[in-house]
């Protein structure tokens, strides 16, 4: 089996097994999508509307953004891997609950481990403080963390502002694309 393949398999069974509360008013799951042999991969929050309607992560205005962050790098979406810690939207857009993440961590941690990537770019705290809960991303964003984490198959890890936060707020903004031209130079490093 290819490695897309396996990673589609791995979506499907985590999707078919999961008791996350969210899969009941979610229109469908939101699978990690992207390149699966990728050196980056990029955790967020939680889908969005847009990205329940396609069934595909950062679709939406702070995945446009995203997507502009990276042609400025030299990278496009196909060379890097996204997904979220929790793959169902919450109603409203709300923050999702300690519970809901802890629900789609096993399928986080099965994508990553198939994937392996060299860095981990946490999007926004939540996706930071799922590995590192003691942290602030104001304090931390566009710092590289180095560390040994239980079953994480990688050992280097980079905080941003979330896109979707950084998007009408001018200093925020100008902060998380200056922490993203870092890219380049932090992965030739390891
Ligand atoms: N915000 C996220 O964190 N994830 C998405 O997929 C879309 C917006």
């Amino acid at each position: 089996m290819t490695k897309p393949e396996q990673l589609l398999k791995l979506h499907k069974k985590y999707h078919t097994l999961s008791r996350c509360v969210l899969k009941k008013t979610a229109i469908q799951p939101v699978f990690g999508d992207g390149n699966p042999n990728a050196d980056i991969v990029f955790i967020g929050e939680a889908p969005g509307k847009k990205e329940d309607e396609t069934g595909k992560p950062f679709v939406g205005a702070a995945g446009k953004f995203l997507s502009e962050m990276l042609v400025t790098i030299g990278m496009k979406r196909e060379d890097i891997y996204i997904t979220n810690i929790v793959k169902y939207r919450p109603p409203e857009n709300r923050d999702p609950t300690p519970l809901e993440k802890e629900q789609c961590a096993s399928w986080l941690h099965a994508e990553l481990a198939l994937i392996k990537p060299k860095l981990i770019i946490f999007l926004g705290r939540h996706s930071m403080n799922h590995f590192f809960p003691e942290l602030k991303i104001s304090d931390m964003h566009g710092k590289i963390i180095k560390a040994i984490l239980p079953n994480i198959p990688t050992t280097h890890f980079l905080p941003l502002y979330h896109p979707a936060a950084a998007l009408y707020n001018g200093g925020m903004r100008e902060t998380l694309i200056k922490d993203f031209k870092k890219i380049p130079k932090i992965i030739k490093t390891i």
